[in-house]
């Protein structure tokens, strides 16, 4: 079928989908989480055989899915009309949705990306197409066909396979009422541009290369593993991994053996077994990348910790290299498994570090001074703080970046307000 049909199919159901009853389309939700659930090893070889993620982590991400969509599928309906007191007989607030909404979506959590920008779209009464990663059609099509046994009405979530160069006639038509790209800076500039010239809303869920700070009452052990898990997850391709290790200066010394004992923990092996806790990355061209990032940040003057080694086209031995501030490699973000450590002296130093890059995503800070703590949390420029834990999203809690890495928010009851329109209604 072609784009304009689809469009139409989209276009069609959202006149009837607008004027269901929140708590209907709340049903529909509970019918999706369980099947999410009931199905999250399927989903999860899916995921699996497309971008490599190790099995266990891919399954994880389906279940955090049903998570999420039981979230929506409780949540307290925020889009009801509020009475306003003025001098009229009637002045109301109306959260009218905006129509069809496109998806552009990343690779590295094939399902989450999706279902994290539908289902608050689809529940505030928006129909959604989405444009998934070229290597993600497979997770794309199988979300379609599970919100349609979920019980949701044919051209609510429809998954369009077209390439990236095809997204700008699709947000130029006019049916198209908005986008969500979750993606690279380039693609997020490239796309907010055609919505913007078209006057149609986006939001963009960018890179990061967050900050996770230990200071020297941190408690050591907890910081590492936590510290290892965040930056070498999914093969280091999340947006809100620890990508800059901040360390306290006194306690390098102390700190950084324990964090490379864990790091060294995860060893590249076979997506598909349950035991590997790190496989390669998506493709062999992200791994160019990185290797040619890592000689970049070398020629600049990183020290090596642990030599980054590339095993295969897709695999590697992750790296960990020393990085001093003025070093362009901190410009970039390092998709993949090598971290960066930087040394500090005292906590005006860290949060200087911390924020001297393009994005701000998600901070993490290592202390357990109640005084510091604050001191950070009123200082860091990211979306999200997390003290004595490493960073990961909740369904409960907003989502979104500062600076580069994007405006707008997903998850928690924000993420419903996103893709409506506010009305106001007056009556003499
Ligand atoms: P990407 O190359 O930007 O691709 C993301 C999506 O955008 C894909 O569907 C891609 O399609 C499409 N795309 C690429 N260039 C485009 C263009 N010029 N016009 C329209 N669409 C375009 O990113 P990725 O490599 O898949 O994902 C990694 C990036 O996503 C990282 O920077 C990561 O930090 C970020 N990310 C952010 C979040 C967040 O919540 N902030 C979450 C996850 C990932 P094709 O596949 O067809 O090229």
């Amino acid at each position: 079928m072609n784009i304009e049909n689809k469009l139409k199919i989209s276009q069609k159901a959202f006149n009837t989908w607008k004027s269901v009853p929140f708590k209907e389309k709340q049903q529909l939700l509970k019918n999706l989480a369980k099947l999410l659930d009931e199905n999250a090893e399927k989903f999860g070889k899916i995921i699996t055989q497309e971008m490599n993620k190790p099995i266990t982590q891919s399954i994880a991400e389906v279940n955090k899915c049903a998570l999420m969509v039981r979230y929506y599928a409780n949540a307290k309906n925020i889009l009801k009309p509020e009475q306003i007191k003025t001098e009229f007989r009637v002045s109301e607030i109306h959260y009218v949705p905006k129509g069809v909404i496109l998806g552009v979506m990343p690779w590295n959590f094939p399902f989450w990306q999706v279902i994290r920008f539908a289902v608050p779209a689809i529940l505030a009464g928006n129909t959604v197409v989405v444009k998934h990663a070229s290597i993600c059609f497979g997770s794309g099509n199988a979300i379609e066909k599970v919100f349609l046994e979920a019980g949701f009405p044919k051209g609510i979530f429809q998954n369009l396979e077209i390439g990236h160069d095809e997204v700008k006639n699709v947000l130029e038509n006019p049916i198209v009422r908005g986008v969500s790209l979750t993606g690279s800076e380039k693609a997020g500039g490239e796309v907010a541009s055609i919505a913007g010239k078209n006057i149609k809303k986006s939001l963009l869920e960018l890179g990061g290369s967050d900050a996770f700070i230990v200071l020297e009452d941190a408690d050591f052990e907890a910081a590492a593993v936590a510290g290892a898990k965040s930056r070498l997850l999914n093969c280091g391709q999340a947006c809100n991994a620890a990508k800059r290790f901040i360390i306290q200066k006194n306690v390098e010394k102390e700190f950084l053996p324990i964090f490379v004992k864990e790091y060294q923990k995860f060893v590249a092996g076979d997506p598909l077994k349950k035991k590997t806790n790190m496989a390669g990355m998506a493709r062999p061209d992200l791994a160019d990348e990185l290797e040619n990032q890592y000689n970049k940040a070398l020629k600049y003057g990183a020290e090596i910790i642990l030599p980054l080694v590339r095993l295969s086209p897709n695999e590697f031995v992750p790296g960990l290299i020393k990085v001093k501030a003025g070093n362009p490699i901190l410009q970039e973000e390092l998709f993949g498994p090598l971290g960066m450590v930087m040394i500090a002296k005292d906590d005006k130093q860290a949060v200087k570090l911390a924020n001297d890059i393009p994005f701000g995503l998600s901070d993490t800070v290592w202390t357990k001074d109640k005084k510091r703590q604050q001191f950070y949390i009123d200082n860091l420029e990211s979306g999200t703080v997390s003290i004595n834990k490493a960073t990961s999203s909740d369904p409960r809690l907003p989502f979104g970046g500062a600076k580069s890495s994007g405006y707008g928010t997903e998850l928690s009851t924000f993420a419903l307000k996103e893709f409506v329109n506010i009305r106001s209604v007056v009556a003499k």
